[in-house]
């Protein structure tokens, strides 16, 4: 008898279900719903949002900014501070789904550059997220990006420097930490923003926990999730076998059947519906 281990921490963070549920009720009231860029980084939940009637746009002047059955909805990870003005100005309805964490964490770098503190961020450049904070940095103070501890080294700010130093909402906890020890040595006035959601947190613990407790570990979630992956590097430290599926097309039964105990855990992007079914299918092995 095969045992399944669920993780609490399957299915959307608090940000993303809000965003999605906030469009869903526009897609309700048979509103014309838009997205800018990506509403969600999982392609299933994408195609499921848009045979409902999402239509994904890449540019404002996609969309008649006139019509009153319009609505644009802004994504968790949020936009840039430009975009968003352009927004306020030009188009009549929108929804701002940014998730409240991200957002706070825009306005500290907005207040901390305005106060002449350079910034060093803990985060991927190419994520929507950094994108968007980068953009409230106020332009006359300096500021990196590092996605390592090692890439500590090339930062060459003055150990007299201010400095403020911030991470992605779903870094990885343990590196951050290095981080942050590291440049305390280095810079005498330096405000540190404990800014990794504490949902991504627990992910990461529950994904460590499960990793060391079942034979096998399947990872649910977008291959261009990049929490997802995290998720996946996190696993592989602790158990050999994990595999990393975004459809129950996916899932081969067939690799699973020496494994009595099998872990599941999900991307924070990675909708429960998509994980319900994939654990359907999965329980033809009992
Ligand atoms: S991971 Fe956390 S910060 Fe990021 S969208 Fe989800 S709840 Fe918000």
């Amino acid at each position: 008898m095969k045992e399944i281990i669920f993780s609490k921490y399957t299915g959307f963070c608090s940000g993303v279900k809000r965003c999605i549920n906030l469009t869903e009720r526009e897609i309700l009231k048979n509103k014309k719903v838009f997205a800018l860029g990506e509403l969600v980084h999982n392609e299933q939940e994408i195609k499921r949002l848009s045979s409902l009637g999402l239509i994904t746009i890449n540019n404002i002047q996609e969309i008649n900014t006139k019509e009153d059955n319009s609505v644009l909805v802004i994504r968790a990870h949020g936009i840039e501070k430009n975009i968003l003005e352009e927004i306020n100005k030009k188009i009549k309805n929108f929804i701002n789904g940014i998730c409240p964490i991200v957002e706070k964490n825009q306005k500290i770098v907005y207040e901390y550059s305005n106060k002449g503190y350079n910034i060093i961020i803990y985060g991927d450049i190419e994520h929507p997220e950094i994108k968007a904070l980068i953009s409230y940095i106020n332009p006359d103070v300096k500021y990196f990006t590092i996605n390592s501890i090692e890439e500590t080294k090339k930062l060459n700010f003055l150990p007299k420097d201010k400095i403020l130093l911030i991470a992605q909402t779903t870094k990885e906890i343990k590196e951050y930490e290095k981080i942050i020890e590291s440049l305390k040595k280095r810079f005498k006035d330096l405000k540190i923003s404990y800014s990794i959601c504490k949902e991504t947190i627990l992910r990461e613990k529950d994904t460590k926990i499960l990793a060391q407790k079942a034979d096998c570990i399947v990872i649910i979630g977008g291959k261009n999730s990049a929490n997802t992956k995290k998720l996946v590097n996190i696993a592989k430290n602790y158990n050999q076998n994990v595999v990393l599926i975004n459809s129950e097309s996916e899932l081969n039964l067939k690799e699973f059947k020496n494994y009595n105990k099998i872990g599941i855990i999900s991307g924070a992007s990675t909708p429960k519906w998509l994980v319900e079914k994939i654990v359907k299918k999965l329980n033809l092995l009992s």
